[in-house]
């Protein structure tokens, strides 16, 4: 018998509805616009979201994989490199060497679930082309250790902030961070559509203008290509959706820190929860709390009609796509601790009071 969803892990109807009648809107007018590809919102999107940003460019692209790949691409990143990333994220992270034609080389994260900025110094070899942080659960990574080693060893840093949009770190915003940063529009992310989209940040100028073309044939103008290029574009409906969420981000943010709050004071007798540094403003795309009683507690939530979730139960190394690359389990100790221990509780702007007053007492009375 399954219990009664009280808590559901996620409700994306939940937001829609609230603005179901603007989402309508903006339908009618793109649709009575005629512009479907690269039309006035995408363009006003992109402005937008540069601002948000801190940054001169935003480039829309068609989901947050491709926005990592296209400037791994645009930056001639290619067979023989090697690009370094984090053992615990979404596989996409590492994906996006292996489109490249790159070599992805995997490092263990430190207990905040980040990128170890030692682990990166000592993974840095002459074939290294890129380094890409993860901002995992809403975190900006140790941006300042690693543009120090990427300095030393003339690579490129490219944020992965697909979970960290609005994050600050020593008050500067995600995607501002390094030479180019990729979100993700993925309907699960803190500025989500309602389909799949993406962007990239960069205050490179050139880079931003190489990027442009490859994410639309390598197309100048209808007739003018001037190199080989992908399509990975934003719909104008998708990006008018965007525009219409993202003035909302910063107040929703601010809820998913405040339920944090609660979360951390109501269960730090009883497990680990992520803590703030002081230079550090987390928009908790996950709430990340680990516990040895970890698969338990899952069961008991279940039971309890509460949802969780693993991010993630299977590292990237030891995943079966992965092994070509040769790590052995056992590689990375932190990881792989951390994948046994770890689990994310429902964090979204729409979760009601007495939802999470439920998810902290049955916790609570979980651990007696
Ligand atoms: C979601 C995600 C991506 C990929 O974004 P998509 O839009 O799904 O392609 C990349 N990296 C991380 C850390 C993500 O969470």
């Amino acid at each position: 018998m399954t219990a009664e969803v009280k808590v559901p892990f996620v409700d994306l109807t939940r937001q829609f509805r609230g603005l179901e009648k603007e989402l309508m809107q903006a339908f009618v007018d793109v649709g009575r616009s005629g512009a479907y590809i690269l039309g006035p919102p995408v363009e006003a999107f992109e402005t937008a979201l540069a601002r948000y940003c801190g940054v001169r460019h935003a480039i829309t692209v068609a989901n947050g994989s491709d926005a990592l790949f296209l400037v791994l691409k645009a930056i001639g990143v290619g067979p023989g490199d090697e690009v370094i990333t984090a053992a615990n994220s979404f596989i996409a992270s590492a994906w996006v060497a292996v489109a490249a034609g790159a070599r992805p080389v995997l490092v263990d994260v430190n207990e905040d679930l980040n990128i170890d900025p030692g682990a990166v110094a000592a993974a840095i070899t002459p074939r290294t082309r890129a380094i890409i942080p993860v901002h995992l659960a809403g975190r900006i990574a140790a941006m300042r250790e690693i543009n120090d080693i990427a300095e030393k060893a003339d690579v490129a840093v490219v944020e992965d902030a697909a979970q960290a949009i609005g994050a600050r770190y020593h008050d500067r915003p995600a995607g501002s961070l390094g030479l180019a940063a990729g979100f993700s529009l993925h309907p699960l992310k803190n500025l989500g559509i309602y389909g799949d989209g993406g962007f990239i940040t960069t205050d490179d100028d050139a880079l931003a203008g190489k990027l442009r073309l490859l994410r639309n044939h390598g197309l100048r103008t209808r007739d003018d290509c001037q190199l080989w290029g992908y399509n990975s574009r934003l719909d104008s409906l998708q990006a008018a959706f965007g525009l219409i969420k993202l003035p909302k981000l910063d107040a929703w943010n601010v809820r998913c820190r405040a339920i944090a709050d609660m979360y951390r004071s109501g269960l730090k007798n009883h497990v680990c929860v992520p803590e703030d540094k002081p230079w550090e403003l987390n928009v908790y795309h996950n709430f990340v709390i680990t516990t040895p009683r970890r698969d338990d507690l899952m069961t008991y939530l279940k039971d309890a009609g509460i949802g969780s979730a693993i991010h993630y139960p299977v590292p990237i190394h030891i995943q079966a796509a992965a092994h070509n690359l040769g790590y052995e389990k056992g590689r990375f100790p932190v990881v792989e601790r951390l994948a046994q221990t770890m689990m994310s509780l429902p964090i979204y702007p729409e979760l009601e009071q007495n939802e999470i007053d439920l998810v902290i007492q049955k916790i609570k009375a979980f651990f007696g």
